[in-house]
């Protein structure tokens, strides 16, 4: 008898929002692969990349529902979730119809929109009620998703990301294939084992190559390789998404042997609550960190983490601009800004000419104003790069290279992902050239920024995104919650899945 050819339906949503973000964003920021547009991703560095790769090689016939994917931005409108999630679930339900023996279903897990604060949860219900019961249900997940209760109810099978900052997303996808094809295959029952820690963590320790993270998450890696668990990690949660499950977690899922599972994630939670101080953002005043760059010869990075559009801020802050000119600082900036009536002003003025804007400013308008400032055009993009580490489009929209005085900014219409170097390069810029780059990223790859600058300053200014997490107002997540709380208390406790 022929095998069987095993049909999984694919599908994918995935965005992460900051709640301190003030501008909600919308059906348009998704960027929509239906059916075979979704073979794109094959080859990329992306989780559906991976678990495509290994449904080829296992045999699986993918059936291809529908893809959604945005960049970091402010909560969902509830317009634009409603429009979104009609779509996701009609393409589902229209393959789901057809006949399928499994689902891959690709996620982030820091979606909020309004009215819904567990987008994730209301879609793998969704799907579960249309596959029915006995059809396995694997996600694959970001670290800085918030995985609920309600997902996990609904699921069979997951793979989370073991790195940060993030490199495995294909491996994360074939992982998850891999799960899915066992759960095809054999007769496994899955069990799950969830411990809650109530902590969000930020900073240096969470860079897994070198921080205390990575030594726990080196473990959950362990446990997977040696065949203990079928899949182990440890999820922070995006700590600007304030929604009610938002914490720290760690998974583990074996082939149905409870006490496994239970007894390892609790191990690894017992040995990340300690660790919760020293996960923390560490930061310097702007005033300090500009004092002491002055006096370093070399190359100097300035993190602006509070502004990083790749966890959901604005990108539109100016604050380090502003304290640098104040302070007359003289070496060479380097910087990027989201600003579309600059980056509109630069285009309609052309290179060459100088244009008088107001930059900066124009999202986070509570947090931040406009400086005005007289620059010459120097070159001008439509705003289409690729990310260095995934290779995934970028669309800044209309961009500028605006030159001032000892600053050099490049001027984007839209906000995206600024956590690689790609919107340098593609604007024809090598920060290298620099002696102070902003990098609107809590972290970067080792190679891009660090590898060569003398010094990184983790610059303590206002944002939706910034590390003092006590300074954004978190409203609706559990309480006591580190650092929020801290006097927060941990009594370790599993909930158990099994499917
Ligand atoms: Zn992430």
């Amino acid at each position: 008898m022929p095998q069987k050819k095993y049909r999984v339906l694919v599908a994918e949503c995935m965005q992460e929002i900051s709640s301190f973000n003030p501008l909600q964003s919308g059906y348009d920021n998704f960027h929509i692969e239906r059916g075979n547009e979704m073979l794109a991703q094959e080859g990329l560095n992306t989780s559906l990349g991976g678990a495509f790769a290994v449904f080829r090689d296992k045999g699986l016939e993918p059936v291809l529902a529908i893809g959604a994917r945005a960049g970091s931005a402010g909560l969902l409108s509830a317009a634009g979730w409603k429009r979104l999630c009609a779509e996701v679930l009609q393409a589902v339900a229209m393959q789901a119809a057809t006949g399928v023996d499994a689902v891959y279903f690709s996620m982030h897990g820091a979606m909020a929109a309004e009215g819904e604060l567990d987008p994730e949860g209301h879609l793998l219900t969704e799907v579960r009620r249309m596959v029915g019961p006995d059809v396995p249900i694997v996600i694959s997940l970001d670290l800085h998703g918030i995985l609920t209760d309600r997902m996990l109810r609904q699921v069979n099978g997951l793979a989370i990301y073991h790195t940060y900052p993030h490199v495995d997303f294909a491996s994360t996808g074939q992982r998850a294939a891999t799960i899915l094809h066992r759960l095809v295959t054999e007769n496994i029952r899955p069990t799950i084992a969830r411990v809650v820690i109530p902590s969000l963590v930020r900073g240096d320790e969470l860079i897994t190559k070198s921080g205390c993270y990575g030594e726990l998450i080196r473990e959950a890696r362990r446990l997977e390789l040696e065949g203990q668990a079928m899949s182990a990690g440890i999820m922070i949660g995006n700590p600007f998404t304030d929604v009610p499950e938002l914490c720290s977690q760690v998974l583990v899922a074996t082939a149905g042997d409870a006490a496994l599972a239970e007894a390892e994630a609790l191990r690894l939670a017992r040995e990340f609550w300690p660790l919760r101080h020293r996960m923390q953002g560490k930061l310097t005043s702007l005033a300090r960190a500009i004092a002491q760059a002055a006096t370093i010869p070399g190359p100097v990075i300035f993190t602006d983490a509070a502004d990083a559009t790749s966890s959901g801020a604005t990108g539109d802050s100016n604050l380090i601009l502003k304290g640098l000119r104040e302070a007359g600082y003289k070496k060479r900036v380097l910087a990027q800004i989201v600003d579309p009536a600059a980056a509109a002003a630069a285009h309609a003025a052309g290179v060459g000419a100088t244009v008088s804007v107001g930059l900066g400013g124009a999202i986070d308008a509570g947090r931040f104003s406009p400086m005005a400032v007289t620059a010459r055009v120097r070159l001008l993009s439509d705003g289409q790069a690729r990310l260095e580490t995934m290779k995934t489009g970028l669309d800044a929209g209309p961009t500028a290279v605006l030159e001032f005085d000892n600053y050099t900014v490049v001027v984007f219409s839209k906000t995206l992902s600024l956590f690689d170097r790609a919107m340098y390069f593609a604007n024809g810029l090598n920060p290298t050239d620099f002696d102070l780059i902003v990098v609107k990223s809590p972290h970067t790859e080792h190679h891009m920024f660090e590898a060569w600058a003398d010094a990184n300053f983790n610059v303590d200014v206002p944002g939706a995104t910034s590390a003092n997490l006590k300074s954004l107002g978190h409203t609706i997540c559990a309480r006591p919650m580190y650092p929020l709380d801290a006097d927060a208390g941990f009594e370790p406790q599993a909930v158990i899945y099994r499917s």
